[in-house]
């Protein structure tokens, strides 16, 4: 499986296109050998490509327990790169199905390419009993979550590893009685409000996934779940 992984890891990396030109000298490595193959180093100064790796109950944490729909063996974690809302590129992780991994880092290249600004992108395994409402609460954006939908009746397609939340404390959801979620997104329910970031439909973000299939929640007559974006 291991080796599997590292395979399939392999053949994203070989997707990304390469720097032709090496014009800078100040970061490049002091080996000095020329070798025959060309061997993608680590100490690139251009963004990495995105990554690829197998997962485990450990990494996992509180986002995973016996009797969730999928287990550690279809699910990946995909490093990708993110423009921050300072404007800098930052590297994030989302833990997502096997099945998807492909989208999503096409995805996430394409919102890096465009400069869409995302908050941060932690798994939700970082925060106390992976307890989503502190994930969106901080605007993080995530993937994989074994929880059920918020109305309790049947697994939300995070617990697959087949959803993403887009920074939700500015993308809320709001159920049909008006609850949102985060609880602090109050501000954020005038979708008239432009801050980088927020969601709209159309925008070339949201259109980023649903040109490749993905529905967004922003679509949707009730609940409304802006955050939400998801491929079954
Ligand atoms: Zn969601």
């Amino acid at each position: 499986m291991v080796v599997l992984a590292a395979m399939s890891a392999t053949v994203l990396q070989c997707r990304a296109p390469e720097s032709a030109q090496p014009t800078s000298s100040s970061t490049a490595t002091t080996r000095s050998t020329t070798t025959p193959h060309a061997t993608p180093t680590s100490t690139s100064p251009t963004p990495a490509p995105a990554v690829v790796h197998p997962v485990t109950v450990d990494e996992l944490g509180a986002t995973w327990r016996p009797g969730c729909p999928v287990g550690p063996e279809l699910l990946r974690r995909v490093e990708v790169n993110y423009v921050g809302f300072d404007g800098q590129t930052h590297r994030g992780e989302l833990v997502v199905h096997q099945d998807v991994v492909a989208d999503v880092t096409a995805i996430f290249e394409q919102l890096h390419r465009m400069h869409y600004p995302i908050a941060k992108m932690h798994t939700v395994a970082d925060y106390p009993g992976a307890e989503d409402e502190l994930s969106m609460e901080d605007n993080n954006t995530s993937a994989f979550n074994c929880r059920l939908l918020p109305s309790g009746r049947g697994w939300a397609l995070h617990a697959y590893g087949r959803a993403i939340d887009v920074n939700p404390l500015i993308n809320p959801f709001i159920d049909g009685g008006g609850d949102i979620q985060p609880k602090t997104a109050g501000p954020y329910l005038d979708r008239n409000r432009t801050d980088p970031g927020i969601l709209h439909g159309g925008d070339p973000a949201v259109r980023t996934f649903t040109d490749r299939g993905w529905r967004w929640g922003g679509d949707w007559r009730s609940p409304k779940d802006y955050q939400h974006f998801e491929r079954s």
